[in-house]
């Protein structure tokens, strides 16, 4: 199978912006498992932003650019370090890709991206993508990675695309407004009503929201591949995940 995992600020970092330790070593664990047990996987890695506040010492999340960047370029960095390092442990090589919108709006460079991703899954690496923040600017930006893990999905025909985040799944109403709120468990189409559960963007460090996740939802469903919205808390609810057991909220790819 070939696995997309996208994850979020919310679960690479503490709201300080310095390194969640337990969950991403749990997370580079249970990816590396997944490859050891022949599926190829792919991560989509938001965080270099929230890192880059954790290791300038930035009082919160930047609200100019240059400051914005600057942040990415560093946290980009500890990024790949720590993936790095731990990959390593078990013995699994990274490659980093950055990318930006028009990387992606661009049949020639889109192109070169796909011939590099499908050579690395086939050398056996572990790509790690983001959006390359430190020279996308609104105009040319995929603007979340949300979308972005949507888009490396379609590109690499994947089974299956996971967002993990600091949310268990869509919900009947947004639980931290209203506590009668249910999770959906399974969403067969993405009808207006399902889209009209978006609701706002999200909190702290990250960029996204279910809205984002939604849009993500919508595009990879199309090309025939599941999308999972589940806790990045756990990570090893991935191993479920890939079984098909029921976590979080599941939205059933098309029939390709
Ligand atoms: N590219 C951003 C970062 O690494 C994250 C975007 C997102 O979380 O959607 O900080």
């Amino acid at each position: 199978m070939c696995i997309v995992v996208k994850v979020g600020t919310s679960t690479l970092a503490h709201p300080t912006g310095r390194l969640n330790i337990r969950h991403v070593e749990e997370l580079v664990k249970v990816l590396s498992d997944l490859k050891n047990a022949g599926h190829e996987v792919v991560l989509v890695s938001s965080g270099a932003i929230g890192m880059g506040v954790g290791k300038l010492n930035l009082p919160g999340k930047p609200a100019d650019m240059p400051t914005k960047q600057a942040a990415a370029a560093v946290g980009q960095c500890e990024l790949m370090y720590t993936y790095d390092k731990l990959f390593a442990q078990y013995n699994h090589t990274v490659a980093q890709i950055l990318l930006t919108g028009e990387d992606i709006d661009h049949a020639d460079r889109r192109q070169n991206f796909e011939n590099t991703i499908y050579r690395l899954l086939e050398l056996g690496a572990l790509p790690v993508i983001n959006e390359n923040d430190t020279v996308a600017t609104a105009e040319i930006k995929v603007g979340d990675n949300d979308t972005l893990g949507g888009i490396v999905a379609c590109t690499v025909k994947a089974d299956l695309l996971v967002l993990l985040s600091d949310i268990d799944g869509l919900y009947t109403a947004d639980p931290r407004k209203d506590p009668s709120a249910t999770l959906i468990p399974v969403v067969e189409e993405i009808t207006p009503e399902v889209e009209a559960l978006g609701g706002g963007v999200g909190s702290g460090l990250g960029t996204g929201g279910m809205a984002t996740k939604l849009r993500a939802a919508k595009m990879v469903t199309e090309a025939g591949c599941d999308m999972i919205i589940a806790n990045g808390e756990a990570p090893s609810l991935l191993y479920d995940i890939v079984e098909g057991k029921p976590v979080g909220t599941r939205f059933k790819g098309k029939d390709r």
